[in-house]
């Protein structure tokens, strides 16, 4: 289930380019979203998250496996950015839906 921008993104997981209706793309596009940033930053499964992530759902999905693809996606985003990530440490402190 990729499309041109899920290829495009498995080289640079930064690319801006999304198809609409492609649950991968809106799983990715999810990571740089307010309402991830927020339901990270308090480090639970916020209401206006939950109500994105149902966006990113595929069938048979529970929305903590789709919340697994978006940090999936975030984790690949920003270690681009940190060579610390890119070097394999943990550095997000979001816990699994599990924990919490
Ligand atoms: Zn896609």
């Amino acid at each position: 289930m990729t499309c041109e921008a899920c290829t495009q993104a498995e080289v640079n997981p930064r690319t801006g380019l999304y198809r609409i209706g492609c649950a991968e793309c809106s799983a990715r596009m999810l990571a740089h979203s307010p309402e991830f940033a927020e339901s990270a930053a308090r480090q639970t499964l916020t209401q206006p998250y939950k109500a994105a992530l149902a966006v990113a759902l595929v069938p048979g999905e529970r929305i903590e496996q789709t919340h697994q693809r978006v940090r999936a996606w975030d984790r690949r985003i920003r270690g681009l950015l940190s060579p610390a990530v890119a070097a394999g440490l943990r550095l997000d402190p979001f816990c699994d839906p599990e924990e919490a």
